[in-house]
Formats: C-alpha cells, sequence, structure tokens
C-alpha cells in the first residue's frame, strides 16, 4: 500500500514539473505550494504584517534591464493564445432566453452630460461583444443632473434597463474638515511639479467618491456587482460567458484587466497613512495578501522611493468589475474612514485606482483577484489585447508605445501573486 502511495505522489510531483510554462515556471516554482501549503488564514501580528511589507528583494541589475526582462515575462505569458477561462465554471446564454436569472450586478459609470457620445461610443462596444446576451442593467452617475437628451439617447444603445443616480453633495463636494490652506500648498506643489489634474477639484471629487463612496449610493444598494466602464473606452473581444457569474462562482472579489504604476507625487503620503492604520489594525490585512505587488522596490526604484515604499503598482480602475460588499464590509471601508480623515484625496491627489488596489491588496486573498486576460479593452494609452480569435480591431498582445514598457507592473502581479492554477486558467 506505501509504495502505491508512494508511487502516487513521485507521479504527482513529475505532472506538477512537467506542466510547467517554462521561464514563468522559474519565477513561481518556490511558490507552487504543494497541497499542503496553502497560506492558513490567521491574522497576523503587527511584526508579521511590517515584515511582509518590508519586501526588498535584492536584485543586481540595473531597472532599465528588469523591465525587458519583465516584458519578456509579460509577452510570455500574454502572447500564449487563449480562448474562455479554462478551469472555471462558466454560464452561458446563448438562446437569449428571457427567463435568464441575471447575477445581483450592474453596468455602472460617472460621467458627464458633455460625454452623451464618448460613452454611446464604449456602450455599443459593451453591448456589441457582450451585453446583448444578458441585458443587464447600467446604472448612470453625474454631480448633475442628466439631460433628458442623455438619457433618451442612452436608452436608445442600451439592452437592459438605465438607472439615472444623481449624487447627492455630501458625497461628492469636498467635506468640511480640509483644511483650505493646505489644500492650497498642496495643490501648487503637485502644480509646480506639473501633475495633471492638480488643481481641478472635481477631479479630486470623483477620485474621493470613486474611491469610498459610490458604493453606498441608493440607487446601488441593491447591487452587490458592478462592472465600471468609462467614456471613450474599446472593447475589443465577444466574451460569451456571464462575467458577473464568473466572479460569483469562481470565489472572485475583483477584476482587472491592466495594472500600471501612478505618478508618485500623486500619493507621496497614502502608504505611510496605511501604515498608521495598520499598525493599530493588523488583523485587518489578509496573510495571503498581494504584497510584493504592493511594495516591489526594483523595477521602478525611484518611484517606490518616492511614494514611501509603495510601488504605486495598482489595477487601472478605469475598467474594474468587483464585488462592492467587500469595499462595504469593515476592513475597507474603516481604512477609507481613516483616508478620508487624514484629507490626502485634496492634499495630495490620491486615486480611486490606487486606493482600491491597496484596499484589495491588503485586505483580500489575492486568490480572489482575477486578471481579465480575455477582456480586450483600451482605454487610452494603455491596452490590454489577448491572442484570441474573438477579437478584433486590436494588435495581439500589445501593451503601449514601447517608450511606455517601464510604466506596465503586470509582470510583477504574474511573478510575485498569480499562481501556477491562475497561469494556466486560460
Ligand atoms: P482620467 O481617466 O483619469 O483621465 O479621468 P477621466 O476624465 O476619464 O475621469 C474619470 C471618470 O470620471 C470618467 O468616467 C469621467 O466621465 C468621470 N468624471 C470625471 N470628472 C467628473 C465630474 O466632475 N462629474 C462627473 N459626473 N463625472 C466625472
Ligand atoms: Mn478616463
Amino acid at each position: 500500500k506505501l509504495g502505491g502511495l508512494f508511487l502516487c505522489l513521485v507521479l504527482l510531483a513529475l505532472f506538477r514539473h512537467s506542466a510547467s510554462d517554462g521561464k514563468v515556471h522559474n519565477y513561481l516554482q518556490d511558490r507552487q505550494i504543494g497541497l499542503w501549503g496553502k497560506p492558513r488564514n490567521v491574522a497576523l501580528s503587527v511584526d508579521q504584517v511590517m515584515n511582509h511589507l518590508n519586501f526588498d528583494v535584492e536584485y543586481n541589475g540595473t531597472s532599465d534591464e528588469l523591465v525587458s526582462q519583465n516584458m519578456g515575462l509579460y509577452k510570455e505569458v500574454y502572447g500564449k493564445k487563449i480562448d474562455e477561462p479554462k478551469t472555471a465554471k462558466l454560464t452561458y446564454n446563448q438562446l437569449h432566453s428571457v427567463e435568464y436569472e441575471l447575477a445581483n450586478a450592474t453596468l455602472l459609470t460617472l460621467v458627464r452630460n458633455k460625454e452623451l457620445e464618448d460613452i454611446v461610443f464604449t456602450i455599443r462596444q459593451i453591448e456589441e461583444t457582450w451585453n446583448h446576451q444578458f441585458h443587464y442593467p447600467y446604472t448612470f452617475m453625474n454631480d448633475e443632473e442628466f439631460t433628458e437628451e442623455f438619457k433618451q439617447t442612452v436608452k436608445r444603445h442600451t439592452s437592459g434597463e438605465c438607472y439615472f443616480a444623481v449624487i447627492p453633495s455630501a458625497m461628492w463636494a469636498k467635506p468640511a474638515h480640509i483644511d483650505a490652506t493646505k489644500q492650497k500648498q498642496g495643490v501648487a506643489k503637485l502644480q509646480d511639479n506639473k501633475v495633471q489634474y492638480a488643481g481641478m477639484e472635481s477631479y479630486h471629487n470623483m477620485c474621493r467618491f470613486n474611491s469610498g463612496l459610490f458604493y453606498h449610493l441608493e440607487e446601488l444598494k441593491k447591487f452587490k456587482w458592478y462592472w465600471r466602464f468609462e467614456p471613450a473606452t474599446n472593447y475589443f473581444c465577444h466574451v460569451d460567458y456571464d462575467i458577473f457569474k464568473f466572479m460569483e462562482d469562481n470565489n472572485k472579489t475583483y477584476g482587472f484587466t491592466i495594472s500600471l504604476y501612478d505618478d508618485p507625487l500623486t500619493v507621496e503620503t497614502l502608504w505611510p497613512v496605511t501604515l498608521d492604520y495598520i499598525r493599530a489594525n493588523p488583523h485587518s490585512v489578509n496573510p495571503n495578501g498581494a504584497f510584493k505587488w504592493l511594495t516591489d522596490v526594483n523595477q521602478n526604484p525611484d518611484i517606490t522611493k518616492q511614494a514611501n515604499g509603495y510601488s504605486t503598482c495598482h489595477f487601472w480602475s478605469n475598467f474594474e468589475v468587483a464585488n462592492m460588499d467587500f469595499y462595504r464590509d469593515e476592513p475597507y471601508s474603516k481604512w477609507f474612514d481613516a483616508l478620508d480623515k487624514n484629507g490626502g484625496f485634496y492634499y495630495e491627489r490620491w486615486g480611486d485606482a490606487p486606493v482600491h488596489s491597496i484596499g484589495v491588496g491588503l485586505f483580500e486573498d489575492k486568490s480572489k483577484v482575477h486578471w481579465f486576460r480575455d477582456i480586450g479593452y483600451h482605454h487610452s494609452p494603455y491596452s490590454n489585447c489577448p491572442n484570441s480569435e474573438r477579437c478584433s480591431r486590436c494588435k495581439k498582445g500589445d501593451f503601449a508605445n514601447s517608450e511606455l514598457d517601464n510604466q506596465n507592473c503586470l509582470s510583477n502581479w504574474i511573478k510575485y501573486e498569480m499562481t501556477f492554477k491562475d497561469l494556466q486558467q486560460y
């Protein structure tokens, strides 16, 4: 009996080894945790959390060399021909049955009346590549009333119900505790450094609202899932399965397509303020968080230093699919309250993308984060374009002009946070 068991183990080991993906496997093998090596979900102490976040792997090359190595890894992984996810349960409505039961979900966008043409441009692509099969509802949010023209026009292009939400000013406007002098100084510093939108208060409002408030809107309370989209973005690939049910059935919290660096000046103190918070609340940190992706210092050392230990790597939030209950629950919402109290949305220009990303990276198990390799997407100037028969109009494997290669940190996500199983999912 023991001999048989031994043989099984040897075969299993051989199988796992031979199923490797060349170079990718080398990066991952120390994390191809065996059947028993799954990290246990025990609350961490302050020291344990700080140890996780003190990630400083020795790297002996230049950061340029690393950029090209990392781009190579990205291309190796993303150059692979893909179709639908292989290892997951997928739900279809190919017969377009009216009986189809939708997930508790909405397509969601924050948009201005003047962006009508651009939002229709994007809706048409979402419908054509995906939603014509499901008719998921849309929720349009705005800090002002939508015009009749806006409402009637988007209704003509959407196959699902449309909801229009006017954001109450308590959720949108700058909160009373923001110190005007400090804000002016902060904005002036950003402007001196040519930071985009520094002096545009509505942009700061938007970032704060998208970071920690939208999911409390009356109109969104009934929903659990959202797919955020933005005017003038592209969706290139046909997807036939239900994206929201994919999230639900495969135990995912957050889905993304693009991961890149941020301007460190916009988030200079976001990381220190967060560290203060988790020193007081270490139990809120998930033991299987995406710590290395958040703190890598090798590919863009200057950025990580300027952002005081945060790599600035984030999921680009102009496309995201996520579970709002994650934001509504304590670890995220209490941390957001601390950020809001600090005022960095106005004294700096903290973006909703780094805030969502740090929140997900620290407070959620990284196995619940999904890279939608099959969703062909573009928001200027970056793309996610899979090598798939299902796509048209985008260049396969394309990220951006090669001078922007050093802005891509998806390779760090691949290297540090994805498991072998994740890599095999397409
Ligand atoms: P960028 O992608 O960071 O350059 O910023 P965008 O201009 O694309 O803004 C991000 C999203 O917020 C887009 O969907 C915009 O339509 C929306 N947005 C930005 N500012 C405002 C605003 O003042 N009011 C409304 N209603 N939407 C806004
Ligand atoms: Mn945009």
